[in-house]
């Protein structure tokens, strides 16, 4: 049996941030992941400054041989209706692509590494988790993402209520043909948000990558839906006509509609796992960074006890950092939604909107 001080079950930002904070503290690590890495994840790779600094990214370093696309804008608008851009005239956000940023964030932390091994079972005896029937450890973190095993078993009772924003995408490498046909400007991504007000799609393009995706809060129907912002999206010469067809799919919990159990007697979760994505914007990669320095700043204070009551500093940090999920009974949700939808139509079409509220408020809040 291999004993360590932490498990870790997921190796994306918020498992490699947690794995590089503990083990700085000198805990001895592993991180266990089912896929082998470099891995891809179905994500736009839109990431804002603050994520650079949580991370202490080195820069230099990393856009050496890496993509790192500087954003100074954005061209905002509703499918079918026209973009409105607004440019900062300096990087407010940037380009990454999750296959290299996520390998690069779990090569760095310094964690034992299980890669391409799944979570198969994690027994509980006598204050230690059994993983797998092969270590042994008194801490559990789960930050499998969306379909985290130790989210589900912790949250097994109210699994089947949970809404969720379902996405499709699809990142490709455009040939110098296809790049020649592509309208999208790396510095200005687009944003196009659907007129029923349930989600949106985008167009990233890191210089010769192109992502395009949408995800909305209504599951149904999904791939029509996505097939009909292509069309539009081709139609329009924003993206090349023969762009793959073969989108990929995911899903992920905002925190308004937050999974309730984030502790247990050895266990804590993180990122997606933890049902922690933004509610307007679905951003995600900064929340499970953030989740992972406080949920690690809460091991580290434990001192090795982590019965549940050790642990609840960690959930009093993230209601404190990210606030109370906002309630679904707003004055907002009492509007009609027909009236919603034509209010939207003709804030859209506006510059004030567009830059004032979508970017400055959602998007960039706090960057
Ligand atoms: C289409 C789409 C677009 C998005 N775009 C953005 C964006 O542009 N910017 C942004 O900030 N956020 C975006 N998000 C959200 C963001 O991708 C996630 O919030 C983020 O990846 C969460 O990180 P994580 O470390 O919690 O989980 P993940 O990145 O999902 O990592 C989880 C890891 O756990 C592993 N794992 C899962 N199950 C097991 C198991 N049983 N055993 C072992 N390992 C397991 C997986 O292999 C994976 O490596 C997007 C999401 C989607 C779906």
């Amino acid at each position: 049996m291999i004993r360590c001080d932490a498990l870790i079950v997921g190796g994306g930002p918020a498992g490699s941030t947690a794995a590089r904070a503990l083990r700085r503290a000198g805990l001895d690590v592993i991180v266990l992941d089912k896929a082998a890495f470099p891995r891809d994840k179905t994500c736009a790779g839109w990431i804002t400054p603050p994520v650079l600094d949580l991370l202490e990214l080195d820069v230099d370093d990393y856009r050496r041989t890496r993509e790192f696309q500087p954003i100074t804008g954005f061209r905002v608008g509703q499918i079918g209706g026209p973009l409105i851009e607004s440019n900062y005239n300096r990087p407010v956000s940037f380009a990454i692509r999750r296959c290299e940023f996520d390998n690069y964030l779990l090569q760095r932390s310094g964690a034992k590494l299980q890669l391409g091994e799944p979570l198969r079972t994690f027994e509980r005896h006598d204050n230690l988790w059994r993983i797998n029937n092969e270590i042994e450890t008194p801490l559990l973190i789960g930050a499998g993402g969306h379909f985290c095993p130790i989210a589900r078993k912790l949250n097994e009772s109210s699994e089947a209520a949970q809404p969720l924003v379902a996405a499709q995408e699809v990142e490709f490498e455009m040939s110098p043909a296809q790049a020649a046909r592509c309208n999208v400007d790396p510095n200005l991504p687009e944003l196009f948000f659907c007129p029923d007000l349930t989600g949106y799609g985008w167009c990233v393009r890191k210089h010769n990558h192109l992502n395009v995706g949408l995800g909305r809060e209504d599951p149904r129907a999904l791939s029509q839906h996505v097939a009909r912002f292509v069309d539009q999206l081709k139609k329009s010469s924003r993206i090349p006509p023969d762009t793959p067809a073969k989108f990929h799919g995911h899903a992920y919990i905002l925190y308004t509609h937050t999974r309730p159990q984030r502790i247990a007697d050895g266990t804590l979760l993180i990122g997606d796992a933890a049902g922690l994505a933004h509610p307007r914007t679905g951003e995600g990669i900064r929340t499970a960074i953030e989740s992972a320095l406080l949920a690690a700043q809460t091991v580290i204070s434990a001192d090795g006890n982590y019965a549940r009551a050790q642990l609840t500093p960690y959930t009093t940090a993230l209601a404190k950092n990210f606030g109370p999920p906002e309630s679904q009974n707003n004055w907002f949700a009492h509007i009609p939604l027909r009236i919603k939808q034509a209010l939207a139509a003709r804030l859209f079409a506006t510059r004030w909107f567009t830059r004032k509220v979508v970017l400055d408020r959602w998007f960039l809040a706090a960057s």
